[in-house]
């Protein structure tokens, strides 16, 4: 089974109107909501760039001033990782993580349940990745109509067309697998192309949905430990990773000297 076995139950597409409660950590926006996907799919349209924040990418912002900016400049900033979770609770607050992949799982549900079916595009991965992604979600969802796909190593002429070609299919969702912080420049960047879209920077979502690399084990997930497992998978991700202890300095020493979120 190469899509993802675990589908959001049902409640998870109710519509939700609730204002999400916008927080900072470290200084960077976050929305905290009940139900992530719920609230996206009650706001489909009005033009989302959906950021899951990180901590690794909050310790990337802080070197470097161009990803901060673009952070702060997305409309729909979600808890993905374990570290901004935590550190919410430092200060009190219990928020659920909501992983991107889940969201954007959530999402593609969405798409393919309305009537008629949301148009959704794929942008990203290796050669053949976003097909292969595409067509395991076409066969479980065979109403779901994804109306571009696109790998993530184009030329500058072939990145033109693709331009192109989504200003001229205007998708309603627009999934964009480049890694961070690339994703979120090239969706900062090219989003006024479809101002009614909703945007996600998805990260390495198309592997795992095309099947060729798996998702932590739900003990590594329920334990604020997936960051151990893509340790285990990929360990070349460690120098990446020693920014995760200081994230948790740096959380700790911000709530002593700001008992206040
Ligand atoms: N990628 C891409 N074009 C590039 C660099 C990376 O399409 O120029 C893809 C890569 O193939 C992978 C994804 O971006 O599918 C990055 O996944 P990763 O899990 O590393 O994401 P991150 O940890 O940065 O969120």
């Amino acid at each position: 089974m190469s899509v993802s076995d675990k589908f959001p139950p049902a409640s998870t597409l109710l519509r939700d109107d609730a204002m999400p409660q916008r927080v900072s950590v470290l200084g960077y926006p976050l929305d905290l909501l009940t139900n992530y996907p719920a609230w996206l799919a009650s706001h489909q349209g009005q033009g989302f760039h959906v950021v899951t924040l990180n901590a690794e990418m909050i310790m990337q912002a802080q070197k470097v001033p161009q990803l901060a900016q673009v952070i702060r400049q997305a409309n729909f900033i979600v808890p993905d990782g374990s570290g901004v979770v935590l550190y919410l609770r430092l200060y009190g607050i219990q928020a659920n993580r909501q992983p991107g992949i889940e969201l954007s799982e959530s999402l593609l549900k969405f798409a393919a349940t309305q009537n008629p079916p949301l148009r959704v595009f794929f942008y990203g991965s290796a050669p053949g990745v976003a097909a292969q992604a595409a067509a395991n979600w076409q066969h479980r969802f065979p109403n779901l109509n994804i109306v571009g796909i696109y790998s993530g190593y184009q030329t500058s002429e072939s990145e033109l067309e693709l331009k192109q070609h989504l200003a001229d299919c205007q998708p309603d969702i627009v999934f964009v697998a480049l890694g961070v912080p690339r994703q979120e420049y090239w969706i900062a960047e090219n989003r006024y192309l479809c101002p009614q879209a909703t945007w996600v920077g998805v990260g390495g979502s198309f592997d795992i949905w095309a099947g060729h690399k798996v998702r932590a084990p739900k003990f590594f997930l329920d334990n604020n430990l997936e960051w151990l497992y893509r340790l285990y998978q990929e360990p070349w991700r460690w120098r990446r990773m020693l920014v995760l202890p200081q994230f948790a300095l740096q959380g700790l020493w911000h709530r002593l000297r700001y008992p206040r979120i």
